[in-house]
Order: C-alpha cells, then structure tokens, then sequence
C-alpha cells in the first residue's frame, strides 16, 4: 500500500473543503472520504485505489435514522448497514430494504460499512481488482481484459464497448425500487439527486460512476412514504448462501387491491452496470391480475433487451425465474 496523509474531518464543510482537492471524480481520486472503509482499503491494499489523503468523516453527524414531517425516513449517510437493516421502521414499512440490507455481506462487514459507502461500493469485476490486467475503469484507455476475458458474472444490461461491469450492492436495488433520493452537500451546496439518476451508464467513461463531484459529500438518504396498503421484498441468487454478491437478485414493491395489481416497483440487481430498473416489468404488472400468469409476463419483460456476454447468458433466465420468485413471494404477504 502506498503511503497517504490522514486527516479527520471536524465538520462536514471542512470534509467537503477537503476533498475538493481532489482533481477527479472517481478513481485516481486523490483524496478520498473513509467511513466503514470495507471496499476503500482492500483497493488501497490491491493498489486500485491510491489516494493521497484519506478524510475520516466518521465524527460527522450523520448517523441517525429519523421521520420525515409529512412521512418517510431520513437515514445519514454513516448509519452502518446492520442498523439500518434492524431499525423497526425500516423493517416494518421498508421491507426489501431491510432484506436486501442482511443479505449483504457479513455480519462484520454489515456492522462495519455504512449507506453512504454502501452506495459507492465498486465493482467486483477480478479484472478491475488486479493491477495487471487492462480495466477501462481503473486505468481509463488501456481496454477492458473482461470482454473478451472471464465475464460470468459481469452484466447483461446498460453495458458498453469500454465496459461490462456489475453494480455490486443489494442495498443500491433496493433503494431503486422505493425511489429513494440522495442528499449531498458540495463546494457549491446541497442538492438533491433521485436515485435513479445518481448511477452513471458506463458509456465511454467507465472510471465515471456517479454524478458526485470531487468534494461531494453524501449527507443521507430520503425514503418515501411507503404506498398505503404495499408490500415489499427481495431476493437474491447467487454461487453460495452466504457473504457473496448477487448473480440475480430481485427488489420488488406491490400494491395489490381487489386481486389486481395498483402499483409496482421492481429493480434487478447483479445484472446490470448499476442498479437496473425494470419498468417494462412494471408496466406489465400495473392493472393486471395478482396471478403466476402475471409475475411470468413481468418477468418476460424484465429481461427484454438483455445483451449477455460469452460466459454470462445463463443470467437471462436466472435473472427472469428471479423477478417471477420475487412478485410470488411478495404478493403472498398481502
Ligand atoms: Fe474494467 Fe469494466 Fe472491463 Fe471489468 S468490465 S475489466 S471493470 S473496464
């Protein structure tokens, strides 16, 4: 690992201060903002990552889960991922949240890794992770080792020529599916960003993955008011039970009324080069009958479009039982 100055952020203008410095948006970051730290130092360790200066922001405010007046939940960015998961509120009226939260990881990691780092966590591709091979990502222009490499579990959605890479958080599908917003405070002050439009397509600049700026900071996450009368799940498939990251997973929100579907939210996870929405399985689902027939045609939809790689084609139909899984599982909870 690579020497680097270390300071600890006393306010979050000072943080922001700080890491304005830094003179690119994602990797070859020179400053970096360190929180739970469990992707940031492995890639410090691997030498993907090597910044300059670490900012410790963990004395910050942010580490509460609080109600919104008017509904919903504000949730800092530094809340660790188990407390997130376990918070009453979020299990009751956040389901697949909380599900897709446990279904991360370890229990040490998830006691550890906070939402804001959560919604950063980078890619798994093996290329990307060793220094030796081409990564568009790591090393912009030197190519991708994956296209025509070992890419089983890369994506099948949102790819393109300079990268194929997976979204890797559970987390991240979830908040897609309730529409949540993000909240960061920069150099030139604080907006907010639905989530849908927080993650950047690779297109030609794969090291791009996030519309942060350097020095943004991300303060919390907003959940909206659950839909009345909704309910909520997630599933996840993947190599092992336990502590791996998804070849197919599926968060889902239905509202279901006089046996027919009112309202429908589903985003695929483990498929797609960020958290990937499928709303041509919603509009499949909006109106029709609560029924197998149903969740089959959403799931059809889910997948339409799909562009599998040499190693990865199985995730079409792994991904397609997953959402029809998912609409099942969640509608029997009504
Ligand atoms: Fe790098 Fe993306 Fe290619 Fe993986 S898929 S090697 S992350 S450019």
């Amino acid at each position: 690992m690579q020497t680097f100055a270390f300071n600890r952020a006393a306010s979050a203008d000072q943080a922001i201060r700080l890491g304005a410095a830094s003179q690119t948006a994602q990797q070859g970051a020179q400053v970096r903002f360190i929180a739970g730290g469990t992707t940031l130092t492995d890639l410090m360790k691997l030498g993907v990552e090597q910044p300059q200066q670490l900012v410790d922001i963990n004395h910050l405010p942010l580490a509460e889960i609080t109600a919104i007046d008017g509904g919903g939940l504000k949730v800092g960015a530094l809340v660790r991922n188990s407390d997130f998961a376990e918070n009453p509120r979020v299990k009751a009226e956040y389901r697949v949240l909380s599900e897709a939260l446990l279904s991360g990881a370890s229990a040490q990691l998830r006691n550890m890794a906070t939402t804001g780092g959560n919604l950063l966590q980078r890619t798994r591709c093996t290329y990307f992770r060793d220094n030796h091979s081409p990564c568009n990502k790591r090393e912009p222009g030197s190519g991708c080792a994956a296209i025509d490499g070992i890419n089983r579990t890369l994506a099948i959605f949102g790819t393109s020529d300079h990268c194929i890479a997976t979204n890797p958080s559970d987390m991240n599908v979830a908040l897609t599916a309730l529409e949540a917003w993000v909240h960061i405070s920069g150099a030139k002050g604080e907006r907010v960003v639905p989530i849908g439009e927080f993650f950047l397509l690779p297109g030609n600049t794969p090291e791009r993955e996030t519309v942060l700026q350097p020095g943004d900071l991300i303060t919390h996450v907003s959940l909206p008011t659950p839909v009345a009368g909704s309910q909520s799940g997630y599933l996840k498939l993947r190599d092992r039970a336990s502590y791996e990251f998804a070849l197919a997973s599926a968060a889902v929100v239905l509202q279901v009324e006089d046996g027919r579907v009112r309202h429908a939210r589903v985003a695929l996870g483990g498929v797609g080069t960020r958290p990937w929405r499928a709303e041509a399985a919603e509009q499949a689902l909006i109106g029709a009958p609560a029924s197998a027939a149903t969740w089959q045609a959403a799931a059809e939809a889910a997948v339409r479009g799909a562009t599998p790689q040499s190693h990865n084609g199985f995730k079409v139909e792994l991904a397609k039982r997953c959402v029809a899984q998912a609409l099942a599982n969640v509608a029997q909870q009504a």
